[in-house]
């Protein structure tokens, strides 16, 4: 077999992803190598997954322990990490119920059909859902119809659910959207992702906050990139102090196993009854497991608290770079 695994993977699988030309071989902390034994300082961590970096020892704990009892039971039984987590994560969130799924995309596809059902519920007098110019909510039939990237959803069909979109951080177009139309939800990422980086302000995400509670129209908060931790408090809706509806997590949550879901506020967790949703691996054991140790490493050991400063700091000096905005510096970013 040839040892030029670039060629290789050319070969066996479908070019849907820009690549960079490295093979990795290795992580470890903030690190990883390539098959030559180089070294990269890890910024990309997976994408958005790896917040931990590579092979945290709690996490590494976790999986081995939970990796020795069993890794996978089908969802006829109960199990105890999955239970743990969800208690967990209500905890750091909002009264009320949570669905597991495997992916990002899937917890989309959760809330989706939370919002038909919220719709249903009254007749579909309220339909269709809010979302932002250059949104990004996931790839399947029907996320894609909430992703507002161009190149992402054009050619393909998509639900027939009714959806309306805005500027980000326009209270007025807004407002506008719930005069002139029923809308049965509003989903946003407070910090757009993929759309360009743009963050939500708290005015804009209480203004949502508010017309959903006065429309009765579903609030929900897509954190899948910028929850488990990432923008300083576990959820970034947090910094606006509101209280959505309905939050969605995935990428960091797993300790870089596949896992996701949707965290549903009390009044609306029997929206989805026994046979309406579900899925083979839900709720995985082992990423559950895993995904209480991430949340013991950020909470308990205080990871989240450092990650914040640290974050502080490199803003604030990333700021200055640019500021400055020297060419010598382009240059040696260039270099390195
Ligand atoms: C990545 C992402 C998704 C989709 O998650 P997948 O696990 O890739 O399906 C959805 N919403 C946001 C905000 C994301 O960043």
């Amino acid at each position: 077999m040839s040892t030029n695994w670039i060629e290789r993977d050319q070969q066996a699988i479908m070019s849907t992803y820009g690549r960079l030309p490295i093979v990795i071989n290795r992580g470890e902390g903030n690190y990883v190598y390539d098959e030559e034994n180089k070294k990269y300082l890890d910024l990309f961590t997976g994408l958005a997954v790896n917040i931990l970096g590579h092979s945290h020892p709690t996490v590494l704990k976790a999986l081995q322990e939970q990796a020795g009892r069993f890794m996978h039971i089908s969802n006829y039984f109960y199990n105890k990490p999955a239970i743990t987590l969800a208690e967990n994560l209500i905890e750091l969130s909002i009264e009320g119920k949570v669905f597991f799924t495997n992916s990002g995309a899937e917890a989309t596809e959760a809330a989706l059909k939370l919002i038909h059902k919220w719709s249903k519920k009254q007749n579909f007098e309220r339909n269709g859902v809010v979302v932002l110019k250059r949104s990004f909510h996931g790839r399947t039939l029907g996320a894609l119809k909430l992703t507002r990237q161009q190149g992402v959803y054009q050619d393909f069909p998509v639900t027939s659910m009714p959806v309306y979109e805005v500027e980000p951080n326009d209270c007025e177009a807004l407002s506008n959207v719930f005069e002139t139309e029923r809308p049965a939800a509003v989903i946003v990422e407070p910090v757009l992702g993929s759309g360009g980086i743009v963050t939500l302000t708290a005015e804009y995400l209480q203004h949502i906050e508010q017309l959903c509670k006065k429309h009765q129209a579903l609030c929900c908060m897509d954190e899948i990139q910028t929850g488990v931790g990432r923008t300083g408090t576990f959820f970034a809706y947090v910094h606006a102090r509101i209280t959505p509806d309905v939050i969605l997590f995935a990428k960091g949550m797993g300790g870089g196993l596949p896992l996701g879901g949707v965290i549903v506020a009390d009044p609306h967790t029997d929206l989805l009854q026994p046979g309406d949703h579900g899925t083979t691996f839900a709720p995985a054991p082992l990423s559950s497991a895993l995904g209480n140790a991430v949340i013991e490493v950020l909470i308990d050991q205080g990871q989240m608290e450092k990650g914040k400063k640290v974050a502080d700091e490199l803003h604030d000096q990333l700021q200055s770079l640019k500021d400055r905005n020297d060419e010598s510096l382009m240059t040696f970013v260039g270099k390195e």
